[in-house]
């Protein structure tokens, strides 16, 4: 969030300098969380949001600018527009210029009887960035310390600067619980997106059945391998491993171990996701392509599709099956085996 937070004013041309204030033990993780954005060294903050923001005045104070624009970095989404809004209106000669949404929910106040209407008009909520001269908002924080304000304008007003309203955003809420998390987060980040390939074939032999993309299929040969030798499994696995930089199959569940003969390879598809999952990522949409003359693969489609989006827990128009023929050439065409290729997009935070 800090990262976006300064991005966003870093890259705004109206914008000088950008000082970010941070606890003490939080280094190490500022540092991570900004590689590759322009910022000055981190101010180290207080014990309360007023007594940081005043310690990231006084960083600035040797050197002042004309103006300062002060941020929660809590609110990631604050937009170019809304950041020229509040430059703007210092340009045009504000003292002071603060971002308020109206209140658009009904409200209701609590009594020991019940709830009472609290009309809405006139109400707003404030937001951030909150733009002052640089100078009298110093002073107030300087002089106002110790006495509680729970932002900048509450300062400013009791320091006697007036101030002015600009139109604040919706998108630029604050992000305080788990569940706003969840909300800013698909907004904030396309997540670090993964393509994974995979390709596997196995031989046919003596038997009576296949097993293809978790579905048992009756047919006039077997396919051979250690595990149920599932080559469409088998390249899906291998497609998300790859997403993963995770090695291969076979590192995972080698051919030599005992535990893995005739094993099904559901487990085996369901371990790579157990991977993505762990990296607290998620499996955005997978593709394979059966290689064969026979069996056919069509009337086998769908159940295909429902046992893969099952195993991954997908939604099935998240999974794709397809199957080719190669005109009969090759080792598919002479029907002495079947090859399966998958492609995995896998999505990180
Ligand atoms: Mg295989």
């Amino acid at each position: 969030m800090i990262r976006w937070a300064i991005a966003r004013f870093a890259r705004h041309d109206r914008i000088d300098a950008v000082v970010p204030v941070i606890a003490g033990d939080h280094r190490a993780l500022f540092s991570n969380a900004v590689h590759g954005v322009a910022t000055a060294d981190p101010v180290l903050g207080g014990e309360t949001r007023q007594d940081s923001v005043r310690l990231g005045l006084e960083a600035l104070a040797a050197n002042p600018p004309d103006f300062v624009l002060i941020h929660d970095a809590a609110r990631p989404l604050v937009s170019g527009a809304l950041i020229t809004r509040v430059c703007s209106a210092l340009a045009k000669g504000a003292h002071a210029a603060v971002p308020l949404v109206p209140v658009a929910d009904t409200l209701r106040k609590k009594r020991a009887d019940g709830w009472t209407l609290v009309s809405r008009d006139d109400l707003y909520r404030a937001q951030t960035p909150q733009g002052f001269r640089f100078a009298p908002i110093l002073d107030a924080h300087r002089r106002h310390r110790g006495d509680p304000a729970t932002d900048d304008m509450a300062l400013a007003e009791r320091a006697g600067i007036p101030i002015e309203a600009v139109p604040g955003e919706e998108r630029n809420f604050k992000v305080t619980t788990a569940d706003d998390f969840g909300m800013a987060e698909p907004l904030l980040d396309k997540g670090d997106i993964r393509t994974g390939l995979g390709y596997d074939a196995h031989r046919f032999a003596e038997g009576n059945h296949v097993w293809l993309c978790g579905v048992k299929i009756a047919h006039d040969h077997a396919l051979e391998g250690h595990s149920d030798a599932d080559a469409g499994l088998h390249a899906l696995t291998d497609a998300i491993l790859g997403a993963m930089g995770a090695g291969d199959i076979g590192q995972h569940f080698p051919p030599t171990d005992e535990r893995w003969r005739g094993a099904p390879s559901a487990q085996f598809l369901a371990h790579a996701a157990s991977l993505v999952q762990a990296k607290g990522g998620r499996i955005v949409h997978c593709d394979v392509t059966l290689i064969c003359e026979r069996p056919k693969i069509g009337p086998h489609r769908d159940a295909m599709r429902a046992r893969i989006a099952e195993i991954l827990d997908l939604v099935v128009d998240r999974v794709s099956v397809k199957a080719t023929t190669t005109d009969g050439m090759g080792f598919t065409g002479r029907r002495e085996g079947l090859a399966a290729q998958a492609v995995a997009t896998v999505k990180l935070p």
